[in-house]
Formats: structure tokens, C-alpha cells, sequence
């Protein structure tokens, strides 16, 4: 067994660190889902998270362990989603800059939150620059220190915390549901939950449109696959990493896929019984659940609802779309 990236300490800490901060978010149940699923299910809402999503966890976490010399002079992050309304929020509680590096042509809602969490946006071209060596050369010009969106012990850390939360407030869980993309949330989550409940399995979710995770563990090795075309935007890496892959190949039980469609079905379900606004890619897990892509009858099931940032006019589209009919 190699050496993890993180060990449940690592967790435990995070946890105390970001106390207080972060919101504990509620943990739901719907007697018609547990109806439809013939299972318990307990849905940690991490969509009611500050900046909306459970990112916040570990862009904290990250920030809280910079020297104060390397805080002093500030962070950077590129990407055009959570992680940057999290790592730009988070510096803020911290008192210092964060330059973020979005695409020209991501959605103006997004650029206006991540300016609004008082994010130094800087746009490029994502046809004719690279976001990484603009990223390197801003780092390395300004004295910022780059935090990465998953594939970091700190903020793998940090994102456990949310299944720390769920098993502390829902008690002994047989299986955890969990959405994936770079594998953050997952490897975090899966360190948190075999250490405190050792017999729960532990379930990855992706999009089926970008089941790299599914096929690196199958395989071995991280499998590289291109841009998905997916809803959940959220999840649409191209890669496991290098921190994270190690932790999933040796803790996770199984990684299982769900479509676009059932993505809406599950988007619909919660807005309509739970009033609840959940973004296609916090969808995951409860799509598994509900799709019954999971063995879960008769079993006590946590499910991460990841984040809740959806545009609204695109929400309701997808709302709006007629019921596939499979
Ligand atoms: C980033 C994100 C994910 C995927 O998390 P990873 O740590 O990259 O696996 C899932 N859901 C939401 C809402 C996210 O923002």
C-alpha cells in the first residue's frame, strides 16, 4: 500500500479549521424518495454551502495553511466555476488578493459572483492561450501562490469535511453516494467515512459522458479522456490526480455513471419535493440513487448534494425540458 495524500487527521484538522467559517449544513430526508428507492437516504446539502457549493471547504482549508508571508502577498486560480467563487471568498475572509483566471466566453453570471466574492478576474482566450502558463507567469510575476481546484492534500482535506459532517449528523450510513470529477470531494469523503464507519461503501458518481474515473480505477492507471459533453459542468475534467487517483484506487468501492437526463430528473425531484435548487453536477449521487445505479434497498444511504449554482435562465430550461422517456 503506497502512502496516501491525506490520512483522517488531516480531515479532523481541516474540520477545526474551517469551523465557524463554513456553514454546517443541514442534512435532509424525503419520505418519497426513501419511497422510490425503497432505501434510507439522508442528503447532506452542501448547495445551501456559502458561495453555494462544498468548494469553499477546501479552497479555506488550503488558504488557512499558507505561510503568512505566501497569504501576505495573495493566491490565484483558474477555473470558471466553483472553485474560483471559492478560493475568491476565502481570500477575502482572509484579507488578501486572489487573481482568477477565467475564459473570455464563460457565462457573465459567473465572472460577476467570482468578482463579486472581490476576485481579480483575468480573462484569456481559451482558442490561442494557455489558462496554466498565464497562471504560472501571474503566480510567478505578483508572489501568488496557485491553489488547485482538486488535486492538493489541503484542499482534499478540507472537502472530507462535508462527509465528516454527514456521518456526525445522520450516524451510521451503509453506503455514501458522492459526485466526482477531479476526485476532491471523493478522496476526501472516502478517507472521512473508513475511518469512522470502516463497513459503508463508498460509491464515486460521474456523468456518463466522462467516466475517465470509472476507467482509471477499471484500468489502473489515470486514464486521460476529452472535454466531456455533459450538463454537469462541474464534473467535466478530463482527468483523475495525482494526489487523488491512489486514495480512490485504495478506498473506493466502486465508481458508477448517470446520464444528462436522469441528471434533470433528479434536478426536478428535488426542486419540486424538497425545494430545493441543486445544479446539474450536485446531482450526481442522488441521480445513482434514484436511477437505482447503486445496490442500496433496505440500506441507510448518504448522498452529497454538491453545490447549487445554477444559471437561472438555464435552470429553468432544463426544468422546463419534457421527461425522457427510458
Ligand atoms: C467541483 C465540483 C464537483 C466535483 O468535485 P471534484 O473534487 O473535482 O471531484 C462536484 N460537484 C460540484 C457542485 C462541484 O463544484
Amino acid at each position: 500500500m503506497t502512502q496516501l495524500a491525506i490520512s483522517f487527521t488531516d480531515v479532523v484538522e481541516a474540520h477545526r479549521r474551517i469551523s465557524g467559517v463554513a456553514h454546517h449544513t443541514p442534512v435532509l430526508t424525503s419520505a418519497t424518495a426513501d419511497a422510490q428507492t425503497g432505501a434510507r437516504l439522508f442528503f447532506k446539502c452542501e448547495n445551501l454551502q456559502r458561495m453555494g457549493a462544498f468548494k469553499f471547504r477546501g479552497g479555506y482549508n488550503a488558504i488557512a495553511q499558507l505561510s503568512p508571508e505566501q497569504r501576505a502577498a495573495g493566491v490565484a486560480a483558474f477555473s470558471s466555476g466553483n472553485h474560483a467563487q471559492a478560493i475568491a471568498l476565502s481570500a477575502r475572509l482572509f484579507g488578501t488578493r486572489a487573481v482568477i483566471v477565467m475564459p473570455k466566453d464563460a457565462p457573465a453570471a459567473k465572472i460577476a459572483a467570482t468578482r463579486g466574492y472581490g476576485g481579480e478576474v483575468v480573462l484569456y482566450d481559451r482558442y490561442t492561450e494557455d489558462r496554466q502558463e498565464i497562471s504560472q507567469r501571474l503566480a510567478r510575476e505578483q508572489g501568488l501562490t496557485l491553489i488547485p481546484p482538486f488535486d492538493h492534500p489541503h484542499v482534499m482535506a478540507g472537502q472530507g469535511t462535508a462527509a465528516k459532517e454527514l456521518f456526525e449528523q445522520a450516524g451510521p450510513l451503509d453506503v455514501l453516494l458522492v459526485p466526482l470529477g477531479g476526485g476532491g470531494l471523493l478522496s476526501g469523503s472516502a478517507v472521512a467515512a473508513r475511518a469512522m464507519h470502516p463497513g459503508c461503501k463508498i460509491i464515486g458518481v460521474e456523468p456518463e459522458a466522462g467516466n475517465d474515473g470509472q476507467q482509471s480505477l477499471r484500468a489502473g492507471r489515470i486514464v486521460e479522456i476529452r472535454t466531456p459533453d455533459t450538463i454537469a459542468d462541474g464534473a467535466q475534467t478530463q482527468h483523475l490526480g495525482h494526489y487523488t487517483f491512489p486514495v480512490l484506487q485504495q478506498l473506493v468501492d466502486d465508481i458508477v455513471t448517470v446520464s444528462d437526463a436522469q441528471l434533470v430528473e433528479a434536478m426536478r425531484f428535488f426542486a419540486g419535493r424538497m425545494k430545493l435548487v441543486v445544479e446539474p453536477t450536485g446531482c450526481l449521487g442522488a441521480a445513482a440513487a434514484f436511477a437505482g445505479k447503486a445496490p442500496i434497498a433496505g440500506k441507510r444511504v448518504g448522498i452529497i448534494l454538491s453545490g447549487g449554482n445554477v444559471d437561472m435562465a438555464r435552470y429553468a430550461a432544463l426544468l422546463g425540458q419534457v421527461p425522457a422517456q427510458d
